[in-house]
């Protein structure tokens, strides 16, 4: 039996490991002419390590008690880089006491209670109380692991900094060949949309040939720079696979999330997802597109 051509291209771009979810999707794929990535889990792997663990002067602080109290606050999280502390915290054998009160918001970090002591463990930019003695020297330690690339995280124990853990992710092997696939495609470069620190975005955005760099946002900023875009009347095509990225998924003409290590809210704001973990499979069910819709006339 012949099968019409867009279902036709579903059933192939199944096969190169991309859940397209409806023939509308596989459709409106093809009309994109703009990209909005994130960076973390999307250009990188989402497999990030923890490189650095730097407690500040304090009531006991060691790399020890510092380790474990973020893996502990970060337990019941299903970021990346919470993933990253707690493996790390059971790698040094460490053992996690259980947190109460846990709380995350997304684009920022978590919040939980640790034997009796409110812990908040994210991006510093967001936590660090200005004025406090503890934020200069804290923030120092932050700049040094930024310029180096890294992702830095502040812990602070009782509202008072206790130091900073540093974050590394590989870039994916793909994120190049990707950008400038997309780049082909599209007639423009993509967008780096990312929550991340200003720094760490610039060096893997020059790593893979991204110009266009918005760092620092928050969910919702990520969602207006993509309907700023579509204001300017650009079909944005946004790839992401974070509870973050969600109303950027939802705000976009066509969204993919990765799905592998994606959050579920990702996956199921998402039109489409890439179940095997390939970023170049985006360029392609987009290539399929085209050539799906020539096909129907
Ligand atoms: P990206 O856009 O690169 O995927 P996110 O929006 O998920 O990044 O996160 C932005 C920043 O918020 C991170 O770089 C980190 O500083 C902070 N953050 C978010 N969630 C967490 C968490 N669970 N633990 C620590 N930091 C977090
Ligand atoms: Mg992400």
């Amino acid at each position: 039996a012949t099968m019409p051509p867009l279902l036709s291209a579903i059933a192939t771009a199944g096969r190169h490991g991309v859940l397209v979810k409806s023939a509308v999707v596989m459709e409106r794929l093809g009309q994109v002419d703009a990209v909005a990535l994130d960076k973390t889990g999307t250009l990188t792997a989402g497999t990030p390590q923890l490189t650095a663990v730097r407690p500040l002067p304090g009531p006991g602080w060691t790399e020890e008690t510092l380790l474990t109290l973020a893996a502990a606050a970060e337990h019941g999280s299903e970021h990346p880089l919470a993933r990253a502390i707690v493996a790390a915290a059971r790698a040094r054998g460490l053992s996690l006491p259980a947190a109460e009160e846990f709380a995350a918001t997304p684009g920022t970090g978590v919040r939980a209670t640790v034997d009796g002591t409110r812990i908040a463990v994210g991006a510093p930019a967001r936590l660090l109380p200005a004025g406090h003695p503890a934020a200069t020297r804290a923030g120092a330690l932050v700049a040094e692991l930024e310029e180096a690339g890294h992702t830095a995280v502040l812990v602070l124990a009782a509202g008072v900094p206790a130091g900073v853990l540093g974050i590394a992710d590989r870039q994916r092997p793909d994120a190049a060949a990707t950008v400038a696939r997309l780049e082909t495609l599209t007639g423009r470069t993509p967008m780096l949309v990312t929550g991340d620190n200003p720094r760490a975005a610039a060096r893997l955005a020059a790593a893979v040939g991204i110009t266009d760099v918005r760092a620092g946002l928050l969910p919702q900023d990520k969602a207006a720079a993509v309907r700023a875009q579509e204001a300017a009347g650009r079909r944005v095509l946004v790839v992401g696979d974070g509870v973050n990225d969600a109303p950027a998924l939802a705000a976009a003409h066509t969204g993919i999330a990765m799905g592998r290590a994606g959050s579920d809210l990702a996956v199921d704001t998402a039109d489409a997802v890439v179940v095997r973990d390939e970023l170049a499979a985006v360029p392609a069910v987009i290539a399929l597109s085209r050539e799906a819709r020539r096909l129907v006339v």
